[in-house]
């Protein structure tokens, strides 16, 4: 019998296939008091987890594509050579002889005693061994545990491209990884829409249902499950009626997909004769292509924290400046914004940081321009291979979560800084690239009239300045019911910010998802919006909305949403805002 089950849906795409249930235990190691003859067995176990270490390493590097980066192979090989030294390989089997425990306690006693050598080590070299020594600790330890990673759990699933994986949650980097590999789609049990994996999934147009609770409990796995981001619902074994409706619904997407190509190479033009610009957020450098399909006008948001992810080590300034230089070529001449890193939240990167404990509540923590303030050598390698990647292009800076005017400050210091080590070098590079700040929380909103002073362009991110404002966690989906764009303080923030800029003078964008929301396309165009940030995937139908719209008719309405006091009453009026007939 069929089962409905409502969730959130994080874009309005639908998918069909068949359940894949994911379960994963946590890494936790407890002692086991082992009798005296099992203890070659368990000498064994251990002797097997080193073996099957190597030669997932091994496949790892062959199956590197050939330019990848130097260093990537080098840790490879350095962690090999670890697993072959006595420390690793023959310390652990004695203490399980001696002490009569099991393989995993055996290791973290090792563990603790190398790490023990490393405590007092300046040098940031050895500093980094140690880090090395516990990755491939973690690594050993998941193997004895018999845990695998996502990416090797679903290597194992055939026909992965027509199944729905049910899983507990699922972090950015790990979807990344699963992506390549191709899935229909995925349901999750936590998290919220605006999350960064909830973004990603749009943005690489996979179909995906958020906030299902005990998801991999409702199903027995095998069965069909339909995926309906419109409804925000999940349908278990539909009957077959229910399913032909969805494959004929499937296909009207890709029909009206296609119909809207026709306006990939004209240019976003409303009614009224107002031209608006149309850029696109990307992720990874292949995004690009995706980019470039959907006929921006340039890319309005690059996530740079997204290279940083899926790796054990640091892009260092030579593999930064390649990756953003190859972006900004395939764009040819279109204006490139690239955001500085934003990391932290649950934008988290393994990257040999684990040492770093985990912030009491990583929203309001160390994250994006606070943790580059703090860490030099980490902005310093980013702002140079920018500051070269832009020479002779159409790049701007943009800086993430500012709060304060002394960020601001600070960060105008350390580009300077950096382009004069740059000089010094004689190394090429950018010597104006315009530097803008996000809009992400309301001090900045509140704020923007003096930013505006000493910044050259603004960028709206509402994804966090709704989270800030309205103080709802956008990946908690237990609160996600209050994550509302319409709520008149969000409203009112926007517009100080549009004002602010255009009474200033400076560009000012909106790259936030409500940017790529054509609910909201008439709103903000209303509002004073010219320039919007999006998925590509949502491009083409705003400017679809922008063609059909004359900004003059509308204006009257939308400065009426600004008056009203509630959410409920907006959103009437959104209504008839967008069914109001232009001609
Ligand atoms: C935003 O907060 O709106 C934004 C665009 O940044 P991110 O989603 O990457 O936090
Ligand atoms: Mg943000």
């Amino acid at each position: 019998m069929a089962v409905h089950i409502q969730g959130t849906g994080v874009s309005r795409r639908i998918a069909i296939g068949a359940a894949t249930i994911i379960l994963r235990g946590h890494i936790n190691i407890t002692h086991r008091h082992l009798q005296a003859d099992k203890i070659p067995e368990e000498q064994h176990r251990y002797h097997q987890a080193i073996e099957n270490a190597k030669k997932h390493l091994i496949a790892i590097s062959s199956d590197l594509p050939g330019e990848s980066p130097a260093d990537i192979r080098t840790l490879i090989n350095t962690q090999l050579l670890m697993l072959d030294d006595p420390a690793l390989y023959q310390a652990p089997l004695e203490i399980i002889e001696k002490e009569f425990c099991n393989a995993e306690w055996a290791l973290k006693q090792q563990h603790n005693s190398l790490l023990r050598v490393f405590e007092n080590i300046e040098d940031t070299y050895l500093r980094a061994r140690r880090d090395d020594i516990t990755h491939i600790v973690n690594r050993i330890q998941r193997l004895l545990l018999q845990e695998a990673s996502l990416s090797d759990m679903v290597t194992r699933i055939k026909d992965l491209s027509r199944q729905i994986l049910v899983i507990d949650d699922i972090g950015p980097a790990e979807l990344i990884a699963i992506h390549k590999r191709g899935i229909a789609g995925f349901i999750t049990g936590f998290g919220g829409p605006l999350s960064h994996t909830a973004i990603l999934a749009r943005s690489l147009g996979i179909p995906a249902i958020f906030g299902v609770h005990g998801a991999q409990h409702l199903f027995e796995g095998g069965e069909f499950i339909i995926i309906d981001g419109e409804r925000n619902t999940v349908i278990g074994s539909p009957d077959r009626h229910v399913l032909r409706w969805y494959r004929r619904k499937i296909q009207d997407y890709r029909d009206r997909q296609k119909a809207l190509n026709r306006l990939r190479d004209q240019k976003a033009i409303s009614l009224n004769g107002e031209v608006v610009e149309l850029h696109a957020n990307i992720e990874l450098p292949d995004d690009i292509r995706l980019a470039k399909k959907s006929g921006c006008a340039g890319i309005g948001l690059l996530r740079t924290e997204y290279m940083f992810m899926n790796r054990e080590n640091l892009p260092d300034e030579e593999e930064q400046y390649k990756a953003y230089r190859s972006m900004i070529r395939r764009m040819k001449g279109m204006p490139v914004t690239i955001r500085t890193l934003d990391l932290g939240a649950d934008k988290q990167v393994d990257s040999g940081r684990n040492d770093v404990p985990l912030p009491v509540n990583p929203a309001l923590g160390l994250r994006a321009i606070r943790l580059c303030l703090q860490d030099h050598d980490l902005f310093h390698t980013q702002l140079k291979a920018i500051l070269r990647a832009a020479y002779g292009h159409n790049v701007r800076i943009m800086i993430p979560m500012i709060t304060t005017l002394q960020e601001i400050n600070n960060v105008k210091y350390h580009i300077s800084y950096v382009k004069e080590s740059l000089r010094h070098r004689g190394i090429k590079h950018a010597e104006n690239v315009p530097v803008g700040t996000m809009i992400e929380v309301p001090a900045a909103a509140i704020m923007a009239s003096n930013f505006a002073q000493q910044c050259d362009f603004l960028s709206i991110g509402t994804n966090d300045l709704i989270q800030y404002t309205l103080a709802i966690d956008r990946i908690d989906d237990s609160v996600s019911y209050l994550y509302d764009p319409l709520h008149p303080a969000i409203l009112r923030l926007i517009k100080i910010t549009l004002d602010t800029a255009n009474s200033a003078s400076i560009p000012v964008s909106m790259c936030g998802e409500m940017a790529g929301d054509s609910q909201y396309t008439r709103l903000l165009l209303g509002m004073g919006l010219r320039e919007f940030s999006m998925q590509p995937s949502s491009l083409l139908q705003v400017k679809e909305i922008i063609s059909q719209t004359d900004i003059n008719q509308i204006t009257h309405l939308t400065n009426e949403t600004l008056s009203l006091s509630d959410s409920t009453a907006i959103r009437d009026l959104l209504a008839a805002i967008n069914s109001t007939k232009l001609h």
